[in-house]
């Protein structure tokens, strides 16, 4: 038996509530404008610390060590799926997150809407940033135009640039590359797959893509479209399977809606702000005993090289906290889903800030949530896939293995 079947043997159910507050891309490296500091370790966030005090402090490695993850693999991990056995390509993941009911066997798509020229040749990646109704309006149009001879075809907006092509056909292969070349300048690539079944899916995705071009041909500057995260349904062991909990997503962003829906929390409220967010976690308190929490603006800040800009955006959570500490949770879990030093401008390897607070613990010495103190933090180093174990145990919510 794995580690997750254990778990799932050993878990009950109990009234004891436990959050998971993710700040996306918490992790960092020392700053030289910022004397030397991590950005959380340079924040005013007097709230976390006061956690951190009578809580521990450790790191996690969301997949592996030295291995830089994506924000949907890194998740799985944080919710104790170990990415490399239960991954799910991002096609799912958003289309899941917009609320789609997606069936076993279909295939998602992500898609990005471009601007091509006269000659087909990519000028723009995401049509200008096109808002969320002129995507509407256009997948709204495709959903109706499209037509596969026997295939169910459904064309979605998810946000901004971006929606989603759903496929519902019998035998559809998922192994198809992204037709995204990732650069101007360049045609689209034609959608190939690697076997048989996925060939097939391949030929109906650029028939997609030749209708799409032919219907929106004269639009402005939205007139072609891009695929991505090409990826199969297959339902997926939920929170309340393994650890009996009725769980709870509250994120703005369709990819973590769907990462959470998948695992089977509910998507609850549409918030748009932190604020918000805080607003649906009060309302949704007493009908669930689980709640992940995520909080965008710090990856973003990373992925922009904007050190003063994340540090800003750590301390405008923490400013939060004490409005969601007011729900008295059991146990309380803060970290980040992976590192994105400001230096780097994206995702990296490097463990991530850990922080766990509940009964039952052993408080260490650390004194301020930051890198260098949880490097030195009673959790140690662990991966990802131990945050869920160990705040059900502090939970109250695991027996005992064997006699
Ligand atoms: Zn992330």
């Amino acid at each position: 038996m794995d580690y997750l079947e254990t778990i799932s043997e050993l878990s009950r159910r109990t009234p004891s509530k436990i959050l998971m507050l993710v700040l996306d891309g918490l992790g960092g490296l020392p700053v030289k404008e910022l004397g030397g500091k991590t950005e959380l370790e340079a924040a005013r966030s007097p709230n976390m610390d006061k956690l951190a005090r009578v809580g521990a402090l450790g790191l996690h490695d969301p997949i592996g060590t030295g291995i830089t993850p994506g924000s949907g693999p890194a998740h799985f991990g944080l919710f104790g799926y170990d990415a490399l056995e239960w991954n799910m390509g991002r096609g799912v993941l958003e289309t899941l997150g917009i609320g789609f009911d997606l069936k076993e066997g279909d295939v998602a798509v992500r898609t990005n809407f471009c601007t091509l020229d006269g000659k087909g040749v990519i000028t723009d990646r995401r049509a200008g940033r096109i808002p969320t109704s002129e995507c509407a309006r256009l997948c709204d149009m495709l959903d109706k135009k499209i037509k596969l001879p026997g295939i169910k075809t459904f064309v979605r907006p998810v946000r901004d640039y971006r929606g989603a092509v759903v496929l519902r056909a019998k035998g559809l292969g998922a192994n198809v590359d992204d037709t995204d070349p990732q650069v101007v300048g360049k045609k689209p690539l034609t959608a190939a797959g690697k076997d048989a079944a996925s060939r097939k899916t391949a030929k109906l995705l650029n028939e997609v893509v030749k209708q799409t071009n032919r219907i929106i041909k004269n639009e402005k500057p939205a007139n072609g479209m891009l695929l991505r995260g090409i990826s199969s349904y297959k339902k997926y062991p939920s929170f309340e399977d393994i650890y009996k909990l009725r769980a709870a997503c509250i994120a703005v962003y369709p990819m973590y809606r769907g990462v959470s829906r998948l695992v089977g929390m509910d998507l609850v409220g549409q918030p748009e702000t932190l604020a918000e967010e805080i607003s649906v976690l009060k309302d949704a308190w007493d009908d669930y005993d689980f709640f992940f929490l995520h909080f965008k603006y710090t990856d973003s800040k990373g992925e922009d090289g904007d050190a003063p800009g994340k540090v800003k955006e750590v301390e405008k959570f923490d400013k939060q906290l004490p409005k969601i500490l007011k729900l008295k949770p059991d146990v309380v879990i803060i970290t980040g889903d992976h590192s994105t030093p400001t230096q780097l401008k994206s995702h990296s390897w490097h463990p991530v800030p850990l922080l766990l607070a509940g009964p039952s613990l052993r408080a260490d010495t650390g004194k301020k949530f930051g890198e260098t103190e949880c490097a030195a933090g009673s959790l140690g180093r662990i991966k990802a896939t131990g945050i869920m174990p160990l705040a059900m145990a502090h939970a109250n919510k695991l027996l005992k293995f064997g006699a």
